[in-house]
């Protein structure tokens, strides 16, 4: 009955509309350093640099604003994960953020968690919590619908939306707040052995996301703690400021979770000589849980002979928000922002000369030109700024490019005056300067892109 097609929309609107940096809202907010050492607030090399460079925007402590920019990142990491959930058939949700309490007191989970839930009453004094996972929820739903038969399943539900947590020590910027995005998925299977193919089924698809974002993973065995079930997986950026302590045996390539696991021995080897502790964020998270929610919470399914059995669920957790500051923090220097290019607000950007420089008149035409050229390119499709900003100089603006992180800069210079022109295009990732006609700069950055 859920067997609906599901197709991953275009987002993109703006076919016509030429994106021009002048227009885009975007704050700069120089940090000097002596405020940085007394600000107790900015704890991390992420967290400065896009707060300095119009990314986001604190609006009190442990909450941020995404400005367009920020946005763009996060949106396109969204339309990643949508992809990729749609590809092991998971279907797109939104539970409300609200969750009536006594859904976790019947888990036991209102006194576990305890003061990191935001706890709010309405007018009729009943107790609600702003949502920080939905396990409950989930199989609240699932239980609410009576008629759920064997053939319905496997179901999997997620949502991209933003829990929250009431946070002792908000800090390090998007990477320890108290409300984040995330995308958690939950899974419902008849027995522990289809659940197990889907826990490993959405493993492999989070393998797939962690691997297209490019950025080196540690896929760790954790422990399952507050959440319960009986298996989990974290998967983790590598980083000084992680609060996490990974193990990896370096014998076997087994990882896990020092804190959890407390052990200074391999799990899997047994190895005590040949290991390696490195810091670590946790950016996502797979739990089998079994029938930890749904048994209290009655969420059944009619087996083959017509009779109600228990629901076996799986939770599986993104922090989309924190992805994206984990890889600035991987990526950056202490000066200028580098974004996985599959998550760069925009792929290239387009610089033409200065307002009356002796360029200028003879380039009039080009930049919009070329813009047209690379936006009906596939790859680059709604990717394209132009940094229209001309009464900058040219160096001034490629700074602020370099700063902000386009994978991509092209740049209008005296060689754009030669026939056919000639465009100046700085390959960031690679540190490369080339010099190339209209067409070779398409083959280049198609064959990057493709
Ligand atoms: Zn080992």
């Amino acid at each position: 009955m859920w067997q609906q097609t599901f197709r991953v929309p275009n987002l993109s609107t703006s076919s016509n509309i030429i994106h021009r940096l002048s227009k885009i809202f975007q704050p700069k907010h120089v940090i000097p350093v002596n405020a940085q050492i007394k600000n107790k607030e900015i704890t991390s090399k992420s967290q400065r640099l896009m707060l300095e460079l119009g990314i986001i925007r604190q609006a009190s402590p442990g909450s941020f604003h995404f400005l367009p920019l920020g946005l763009r990142a996060l949106e396109k990491l969204i339309r990643l994960v949508d992809l990729e959930m749609s590809r092991i058939g998971a279907q797109k949700v939104m539970f409300p953020t609200l969750t009536n309490a006594k859904l976790w007191e019947s888990t036991g989970r209102l006194d576990d968690i305890g003061p990191e839930l935001f706890r709010l009453k309405d007018r009729h004094q009943h107790t609600y919590i702003l949502s920080p996972t939905h396990e409950e929820a989930a199989a609240e739903l699932l239980a609410s619908i009576s008629q759920i038969s064997y053939k319905d399943l496997p179901l999997r539900l997620y949502q991209t939306t933003s829990k929250y947590r009431d946070e002792m020590k908000p800090r390090f910027g998007l990477m320890r707040g108290r409300q984040f995005m995330m995308k958690d998925l939950y899974t419902f299977d008849t027995d522990l052995e289809t659940a197990q193919e889907t826990y490993n089924e959405v493993c492999e698809s989070y393998d797939n996301i962690f691997k297209k974002i490019g950025i080196n993973f540690v896929k760790a065995l954790g422990t399952c703690g507050a959440m319960g079930g009986s298996l989990s997986h974290e998967y983790h950026y590598r980083t000084d400021i992680g609060e996490d302590q990974l193990l990896r045996c370096l014998d076997c390539g087994y990882s896990a979770n020092v804190q959890h696991s407390g052990n200074e021995k391999c799990g899997n080897c047994g190895n005590s000589n040949n290991l390696q502790i490195n810091r670590g964020i946790e950016v996502g998270h797979t739990f089998l849980l079994g029938d930890k929610y749904s048994k209290p919470l009655k969420a059944f399914f009619l087996t083959q002979e017509n009779k109600p059995n228990v629901l076996q669920m799986g939770s599986y957790g993104l922090g989309l928000s924190r992805i994206i500051a984990a890889a600035v923090e991987v990526l950056s220097s202490e000066h200028e922002i580098r974004w996985p290019r599959i998550l760069a607000p925009y792929t290239v950007v387009i610089i033409p000369p200065k307002e009356g420089s002796k360029e200028e008149p003879h380039t009039l035409q080009i930049p919009e030109k070329l813009y047209s050229l690379l936006e009906s390119a596939h790859p680059l499709e709604d990717n394209v700024v132009l940094d229209d900003r001309k009464h900058m100089t040219i160096g001034k603006r490629l700074l602020d490019a370099r700063r902000v992180g386009y994978p991509y800069i092209i740049v209008i210079g005296t060689r754009a005056k030669e026939d056919p022109p000639i465009f100046e295009l700085n390959d960031i990732e690679e540190n490369k300067q080339l010099f190339l006609n209209e067409s070779d700069l398409l083959i280049y950055l198609n064959n990057k892109l493709k």
